[in-house]
């Protein structure tokens, strides 16, 4: 029996991983759930999977939580303690990384000390502090598996193979809804178009970042540190169908890849499980009714989110916690309708300007200097709203 605290139960790939721990009683047990602000769903989820630890970002939430909750045996804990508290448990094997942004930074990373491992979809931790990340995962001895649909390809497609004799990874992406869209017409599309993922459905926030395609630039960044990768051995292909989840390319011509149809469960459960395969549900692929797989390179002219964050990584240091910082905040902007979609793209490239690079130490240090992004990014699209 695999013991689980899930950080961000009520999100996207929190409810997935939940359908897959319902599905294996005898497999799975849930130690710990951690949430933001849905605390109805949440103590939905505290009643069908009885943890022994339940934690709310937001301490002002605990009381509702704990009324919602009443009559049941469950530890109610609230704010970075407590989500520290959850990813630490002592029973706890595994911890599902499933909050999103540099928020699962902290908990996270308390969980690599205290010898979890991880199962990683906040790709956002890789992004802001990857070197520091895979120190620690080397120093703690933890195993740290990808949930990222195109880095669980990748780590299934290098299965078994030597990382010397890798000569390119390819991630793939899907274009977003906007790939067919003129670029003049950008400056106008709404929220709601932004939200309208062709594949995938996903949390808000990764679904605007499909739509600039910061996404695939965080995901490159996620690539580099997860497989020890330079990045100029990462290349990003653009296939609408979502059907190759990404590729590895040797250095004898040969390519290997990892299909399936585009459903969260596959990765999710291949994290959980492995090295075993279990069943999932995910609807079996049927090649013969796609008319064609397609692929061609992304245009960095009209996604210039993708730019920037090759750019980051190229600078290094506190610039991507940087970059990353800025497009939660502009993201979050975007959402609540005060900018337009084109300028998403701008606050970052002006937030990134005005920042100098500079080491980053420590996770405090990482912290800091996310903070330095959100506020400039914040004065700057507060500027751009005026
Ligand atoms: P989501 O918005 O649906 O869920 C996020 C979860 O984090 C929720 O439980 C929410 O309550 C919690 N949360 C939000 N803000 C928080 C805060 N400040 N402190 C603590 N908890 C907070 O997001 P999602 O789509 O499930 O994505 C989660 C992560 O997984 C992201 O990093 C995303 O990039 C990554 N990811 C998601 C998908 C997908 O298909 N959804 C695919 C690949 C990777
Ligand atoms: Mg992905």
């Amino acid at each position: 029996m695999k013991q689980l605290s899930i950080l961000g139960s009520t999100g996207s790939i929190g409810v997935s991983t939940l359908e897959i721990v319902a599905a294996y009683p005898d497999r799975f047990n849930v130690v710990a759930l951690t949430a933001g602000r849905n605390l109805e769903l949440f103590a939905q989820q505290i009643r069908q999977f009885k943890p022994r630890i339940a934690a709310v970002a937001y301490p002002e939430d605990v009381p509702r939580l704990q009324q919602l909750c009443r009559g049941l045996q469950v530890e109610i804990l609230g704010g970075s303690a407590g989500l520290s508290a959850a990813a630490t448990a002592t029973e706890t094997e595994m911890v599902v990384a499933a909050i999103v942004g540099a928020a699962g930074l902290v908990p996270t990373a308390a969980a690599i000390r205290a010898g979890k491992d991880i199962a990683l979809a906040n790709k956002e931790t890789l992004v802001t502090a990857g070197h520091l990340f895979m120190e620690m995962v080397a120093e703690y001895g933890v195993k740290l598996y990808p949930v990222d649909s195109e880095h669980s390809a990748i780590f299934q497609s290098i299965e078994g193979h030597r990382n010397d004799d890798i000569s390119k990874i390819i991630l793939t992406a899907s274009g977003g809804p906007f790939l067919n869209t003129p670029a003049e017409k950008l400056a106008s599309v709404t929220v709601r178009d932004a939200l309208n993922h062709p594949n995938w459905s996903m949390g808000r926030k990764i679904s605007i970042d499909s739509a600039t395609m910061m996404n695939k630039g965080l995901e490159v960044i996620e690539a580099r540190w997860l497989f020890d990768a330079p990045v100029e051995k990462i290349d990003v292909n653009i296939h609408p169908q979502s059907i190759i989840h990404s590729m590895v390319e040797y250095v004898d011509g040969c390519v290997i890849a990892q299909l399936g149809s585009p459903d969260m469960k596959a990765p999710i459960a291949y994290a959980l499980s492995y090295p075993e395969r279990i069943a999932t549900g995910v609807k079996p692929l049927d090649l013969t009714v796609f008319s064609g797989l397609t692929f061609f390179k992304p245009d960095t002219d009209k996604f210039r989110c993708l730019s920037l964050a090759y750019r980051a990584i190229n600078e290094g240091e506190s610039m991507p916690a940087v970059m990353n910082a800025a497009n939660e905040i502009a993201v979050e902007f975007f959402l609540e309708g005060r900018i337009g979609f084109l300028q998403i793209a701008q606050v970052i490239e002006e937030t990134m300007d005005a920042h100098r690079s500079h080491d980053l130490k420590s996770i405090d240090e990482v912290l800091q200097a996310d903070l330095w992004g959100r506020n400039m990014a914040r004065e700057i699209c507060c500027k751009q709203v005026n």
